[in-house]
């Protein structure tokens, strides 16, 4: 039987995972209401809807792939009536913790089926169909899914009911933002106490402060040849998405009354820097305005 997908929002994550899957034989009827992502969409074997209602009108799985929570939940509010009954909607979108357990509700009450699976990977990850997905909803729902999720992923955790995908998601990017400034604090103190980079990342690279932070994405140029440091620090892992990200674990700190002190404050400096010199830069770039902070103390 061919199964038929609907993918809405063909963005940069979007259209390769809707390409990925279109490749892999299924049928994928796609809509982005930016008119150049459906053309691009449809050069890479995508079906091209006129509407995201006509998209998942006759679809066996619903994927979307859109930038905020408030997209995703107006989203819903128009095509949860389209769908057929039962139909099994996955949001992959990253998204806040409260919006994803109203999307759930909104999707439930209309008789359907609904899973959260924000990504990891980036849109190298998309493109190359090596994506981690973290999924939040039923057993049922997350088998019936996954040989789709295997067409565009290497790994799946299925991380407990609705929402613990955009839990797993943002907890996990928390860990990130914070070592990664943890990281380029020590190599800038390192600096001024005359310490070269190589010598402080051999150190720490096979000591207890080892991290993904220091020894896949070095914030600084030589130690790690392929970290985006060697190469402007184009990204990557942008800022601004790290912004939102940590955004949205301090919304949930907030929600649930943890005081994630370092989480919040990881939250205001990616936020300050995503908005200047960080706006296209990799979230590891923000070595560079650690170094130019100066805390008093002889300079
Ligand atoms: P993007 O802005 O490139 O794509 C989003 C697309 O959704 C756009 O093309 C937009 O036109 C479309 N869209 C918005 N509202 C729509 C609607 N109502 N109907 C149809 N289309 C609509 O964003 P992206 O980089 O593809 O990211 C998508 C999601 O994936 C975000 O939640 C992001 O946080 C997450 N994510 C991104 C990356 C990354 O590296 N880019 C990595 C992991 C997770």
């Amino acid at each position: 039987m061919t199964v038929t997908l609907a993918f809405i929002g063909l963005g940069n994550m979007g259209a390769p995972m809707a390409a990925n899957l279109a490749a892999a034989g299924h049928r994928v009827r796609g809509y982005d209401k930016v008119a150049t992502c459906l053309d691009a969409a449809a050069t890479a074997g995508v079906t091209p809807a006129a509407s995201a209602t006509e998209a998942v009108a006759d679809a066996d799985l619903v994927f979307t792939m859109l930038p905020a929570g408030r997209h995703v939940l107006a989203l819903y509010d128009d095509i949860l009536a389209a769908a057929r009954p039962g139909t099994l909607f996955v949001d992959c979108s990253t998204i806040d913790v409260a919006d994803a357990r109203a999307a759930h509700d909104k999707a439930t009450a209309a008789g359907m089926r609904m899973l959260d699976a924000p990504v990891s990977g980036g849109v190298v990850g998309a493109e190359a169909g090596t994506l981690t997905f973290m999924v939040g909803g039923e057993p049922d729902d997350v088998a019936h899914v996954a040989p789709f999720l295997d067409v565009l992923g290497r790994k799946t955790v299925h991380c407990g009911g609705p929402s613990a995908g955009q839990a797993a998601k943002i907890c996990n990017n928390m860990i990130l933002g914070i070592s990664m400034i943890a990281v380029s604090e020590a190599f800038v103190l390192g600096e001024r106490l005359g310490l070269s980079h190589q010598a402080l990342y051999d150190v720490a690279a096979t000591s207890s402060g080892q991290c993904w932070a220091l020894t896949t994405n070095c914030p600084v140029p030589g130690p790690v040849p392929t970290s985006p440091a060697n190469h402007d620090y184009r990204p990557g892992f942008a800022a601004p998405l790290m912004a939102k990200d940590l955004g949205l674990a301090a919304n949930a700190a907030k929600a649930t009354g943890v005081r994630a002190e370092l989480g919040q404050h990881a939250a205001q400096l990616y936020a300050a820097y995503a908005q200047e010199a960080g706006v296209e830069a990799d979230f590891s770039g923000i070595v560079r305005d650690i170094r130019e902070q100066r805390d008093g103390g002889p300079a």
